[in-house]
């Protein structure tokens, strides 16, 4: 008897705006369940995809084509359950992808990759041993602080915003929840998960040590898993084959690890949620931590945001009901201002640079206040935001400066291995030893980097000794001295056995690390974000510099034996700013209150929605003419959710070239998330037609940015 092949509905990576639909229809010999992983030929290719709904497919059959069928299945890899599958789909929709590309995206590349064979093999692989769970875990009594945010995290449906100090032990608070789930758990159905985001990689070792220490026992040695971009592939799927199979109960990651196949979760965590790397900036430009909160809606889990210095987005979400504000917030906050085993926090010391010589980079009593430190054997922390030696070099006869001939920007001088190297394109080039305009000589480096920090720092240091009668010694940490491989390891576990005395860095210094003996940290420099175009300048700058500062005086310990105060020195010369201000009393609520305010009377975000449509093109003209032409089409075809739309004009970006491209953008704003939703989606082919048109033949690419950081 002839079989009727069914016909399945296939998600899967096609080249994006290529015109075919989100979903390909193929033939199968047997029916096979949504979720259900599968190769399919695709052209001359054969290609993974992921079998989705029929309800939801709108299939394509091009007239009289015959199905091709489908290739095979993933043996031993369960379907994806629905819950994923709405996430995805939802993520597609919001930041207006297609949907097979955000499904591919969010499977480990390997799954795409591998053989059958291969895969079956690595299915094989015996599963780490279950741990002992009549082994109880030994508890630390908690704060009274922790203690409540806890019991109110156990009673409410949340989301919770948990607004701690840094040190206030947020992450004791985390482990204590995904314990408790964990223990609820009674085996009846898949295994219950948590998933807990941090913002980088880096600090996934440190998170992970806590975690494994705290679980493994208990759970076994598989319990715990990461998912990161700096995993090997292998390490990756392994990982989320472990989620995926529920073998894994605690999944760590940074934003990827937010499209986990996580069939059981029952509690997401985002620690510092504010931070700006929760946004992907390329394909779906999607926000981990709003996606979360959608998961965890959608899936029934707990969602917990952290931070010391929260998003005013998650603030504001979180505000209290008042009598004008009967509602309040959709989140609940919970606040622990208070510091667990450490010192005070730091006092903040500001200095005038109006009262200083001109160019002076580190002013008198900062340069005192560290060599004092040194002399008594306490470490401190320098910060920068720009790395090299200084941002341009400049001929004092031709006024030539050091500008990358394939971007609106300079080329950054390093000193250390003598190259002018573009930021933005990473074209590099040898110092020249003359102009290369006039052959002049006198040519210098203006402005300064960390490499400069740390040269003069060191300058100015040679005479001061550490208790041991050993010379001070200064180190840099940033981008540049951390490509290697185990780079930053290294140059932590430095510091950590106290080898360095003053280190200088970027930000990336300023994150989360567990410094004890920092007892000084310094921004030189850090004026340039409050003038800065971007709205949300000032409030990253405050985050920064909090999170800064909460890595001083770690240790209340070591402070006390040290009879010494921590401090957080700012040289500006705007000290009064209200930026400062706060910093100086450490009260995030009055800096959000203020912000709040400016934002609320400017209607920007969170009062009000944004989008960004951006064209890159060889010349601007090309880039904003079809930024105008799809603008001009959406009026006059009048599209849905247009009335409630504001439409800006297309302006080039602040960086308008980049490796020869030229990039232009316009933005949208709402007071209604819903009515952008609605105009993006309707506008979305309406740019698609417009891109087709030969005037736009110049135009490279085109995306829509959803809720985008920078402006
Ligand atoms: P945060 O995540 O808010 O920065 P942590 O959870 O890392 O804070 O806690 C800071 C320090 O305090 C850590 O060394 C941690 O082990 C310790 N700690 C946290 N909670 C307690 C507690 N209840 N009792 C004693 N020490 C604690
Ligand atoms: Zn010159
Ligand atoms: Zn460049």
């Amino acid at each position: 008897m002839p079989v009727h092949p069914s016909i399945v509905h296939v998600a899967l990576h096609t080249p994006s705006h290529s015109g075919v639909g989100d979903l390909l229809s193929y033939a199968s010999e047997r029916p096979l369940a949504p979720g259900t992983l599968v190769r399919v030929p695709l052209g001359s290719r054969e290609v993974l995809g992921v079998v989705w709904d029929a309800d939801q497919a709108t299939g394509e059959l091009p007239d009289g084509a015959t199905l091709r069928a489908i290739a095979g299945m993933l043996e031993g890899v369960a379907p994806l359950d629905a819950h994923w599958r709405r996430l995805v789909a939802f993520a597609a929709r919001y930041y207006q992808r297609a949907l097979g590309e955000v499904a591919l995206a969010a499977l480990p590349p390997q799954l795409r990759d591998l053989k059958p064979e291969q895969l079956a093999r690595r299915l094989r692989r015996p599963a780490t041993p279950a741990g002992d769970t009549s082994d109880t875990i030994e508890n630390i009594a908690l704060t009274a602080e922790q203690e409540s945010a806890r019991a109110r995290i156990a009673a409410e449906k949340g989301p919770f915003l948990l607004f701690g100090s840094t040190g206030s032990g947020k992450t004791e608070v985390y482990l204590r929840c995904v314990q408790e789930m964990l223990e609820a758990d009674k085996g009846d159905g898949f295994p219950a998960q948590a998933l807990v985001m941090v913002p980088e990689i880096n600090l996934t070792p440190q998170l992970e040590e806590r975690f494994v220490g705290r679980f493994a026992p208990r759970f076994g040695a598989g319990a715990v898993v990461s998912l990161h971009s700096g995993m090997t592939n292998p390490q990756r799927l392994k990982s989320w084959l472990a989620a995926h199979s529920g073998s894994a109960r605690i999944v760590l990651g940074t934003r990827m690890a937010v499209f986990a196949s996580l069939p059981g979760l029952k509690l997401i965590v985002v620690d510092e949620e504010h931070d700006p790397s929760y946004k992907q900036q390329e394909g779906a430009r999607y926000s981990a931590r709003d996606l979360a909160i959608w998961r965890g809606r959608e899936q029934g889990a707990k969602v917990l945001l952290g931070s010391a210095t929260p998003s005013l987005e998650s603030w504001h979400a979180s505000r209290p009901p008042t009598p004008e504000d009967p509602e309040g917030g959709r989140y609940v906050r919970l606040h622990m201002p208070s510091r667990i085993g450490a010192g005070a926090l730091a006092r903040v010391r500001r200095v005038d640079m109006n009262q200083q010589p001109r160019r002076t980079v580190f002013s008198a009593p900062l340069l005192q206040a560290i060599t004092e430190r040194v002399a008594r054997g306490e470490q401190s922390m320098i910060l920068l935001n720009r790395r090299g030696y200084a941002p341009v070099l400049h001929c004092v006869d031709c006024g030539w400066k050091s500008d990358c001939p394939h971007c609106s920007a300079h080329q950054v001088f390093h000193k250390t291995d003598r190259t002018l190297r573009c930021h933005h394109c990473g074209f590099a080039v040898r110092v020249p030893h003359h102009c290369p305009s006039c052959g002049s000589p006198d040519i210098h480096p203006m402005g300064r980097g960390t490499e400069q920090l740390e040269e003069q720092l060191a300058a100015l240091l040679r005479n001061v000794q550490r208790p041991d009668g050993n010379a001070a010694r200064v180190a840099r940490i940033d981008a540049d001295t951390t490509k290697a491989k185990g780079a930053l390891e290294a140059q932590l576990a430095q510091v950590h056995a106290g080898e360095v005395d003053v280190l200088v860095g970027t930000q990336m210094i300023a994150k989360g690390h567990d410094f004890r003996r920092i007892t000084l940290v310094a921004a030189v420099q850090p004026d340039g974000a409050l003038f800065s175009s971007d709205f949300r300048a000032p409030e990253r700058l405050f985050a920064l510099l909090m999170q800064a500062a909460g890595r001083a005086g770690r240790d209340a310990a070591y402070m006390a034996a040290q009879g010494t105060q921590c401090e957080m020195w700012v040289q500006s010369f705007h000290p009064q700013h209200a930026v400062f201000e706060a910093l100086r009393t450490h009260d995030y609520p009055a800096f959000a209150t203020q912000q709040l305010k400016e934002r609320e009377e400017a209607a920007m975000p969170p009062f009000s929605y944004q989008a960004l449509v951006r064209a890159d093109a060889r010349t601007q003209e090309v880039a904003q003419g079809f930024l105008s032409a799809a603008t001009a089409a959406a009026h006059a075809t009048g599209l849905p959710g247009l009335d409630l739309v504001t439409l800006f004009p297309p302006v080039p970006l602040t960086i308008q070239r980049v490796a020869n491209v030229e990039r232009a953008q316009m933005l949208m704003e709402s007071p209604s998330r819903a009515a952008l939703q609605r105009f993006l989606a309707a506008w979305q082919p309406v740019l698609q037609t417009t891109r087709s048109q030969p005037e736009h033949k110049g135009l490279i690419r085109w995306l829509v940015d959803v809720d985008p950081l920078a402006i």
